[in-house]
């Protein structure tokens, strides 16, 4: 009876496709979800994370596993949904994907565990104007799945640089180059870095460098979406 009434004035609707959620789905509806393209299995995640790391920056020694949960399709509804997420303010949005992203982890474990979970950091001035950084909850829903400790301040972002989007391929890698720095002395061994999307892995890449450079030995990412 209350959830109806609350329906009423606040009605749920999907991020993707507008319409109202049916009671026991949250954020993105059925339907949506099924259209989406998910990895079928995290190997397949990881092998197509590889290649982008191959493709784009000639490297596939920066992490030992990866998962992800898309492949990114430009003007689907995901993309709708993604946008939502950064930029519409719904960071309910993040926690539902973290917890997908948990699961998944949590189905295939790697081999040896790591330490902590490090989100990829906003500039300061950016999480002000967003009012939160998307890939820290979506870090802070992997770790209360998976019971692991999330360190948002271990690596901290020195620039303010212009987005990536729009940008091409090299003047990616050079806008974030340098562009990270670990600010804590107690440096973990391994690492799981969470980014919400992955293009062309510039991004991520510049961070695991900041991240080896302080001594951390093993990188695993995690991320939503990759463009591959
Ligand atoms: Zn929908």
């Amino acid at each position: 009876m209350l959830s109806g009434i609350l329906q009423l004035f606040y009605p749920r609707v999907c991020a993707g496709c507008g319409g109202l959620l049916p009671e026991k789905e949250e954020q993105v509806c059925r339907t949506c979800l099924l259209s989406f393209d998910r990895f079928p299995d995290a190997v397949s995640a990881d092998r197509a994370m590889r290649e982008v790391f191959s493709r784009n920056l000639s490297r596939t020694e920066d992490f030992c596993k990866a998962w992800s949960l898309y492949r990114f399709h430009k003007n689907d509804r995901l993309q709708t949904v993604i946008h939502t997420m950064k930029y519409g303010g719904s960071y309910r949005i993040g926690m539902f994907f973290g917890r997908l992203l948990g699961d998944m982890i949590a189905d295939d474990p790697p081999a040896a565990p790591f330490g902590c979970i490090v989100p990829v950091p906003l500039h300061r001035l950016k999480k002000i104007e967003r009012t939160y950084n998307q890939s820290e909850i979506l870090a802070e829903s992997i770790g209360e799945i998976l019971g692991k400790e999330v360190r948002t301040n271990l690596v901290v972002r020195k620039r303010y640089t212009a987005p990536q989007a729009g940008l091409t391929l090299r003047q990616r890698r050079g806008n974030v180059e340098n562009a990270f720095a670990v600010v804590s002395d107690r440096v973990p061994e391994t690492v799981l870095l969470v980014d919400d999307v992955m293009t062309t892995g510039s991004t991520t890449a510049a961070v695991v460098q900041s991240l080896q450079a302080a001594g951390v030995r093993t990188v695993m990412l995690a991320t939503i979406v990759l463009a591959s």
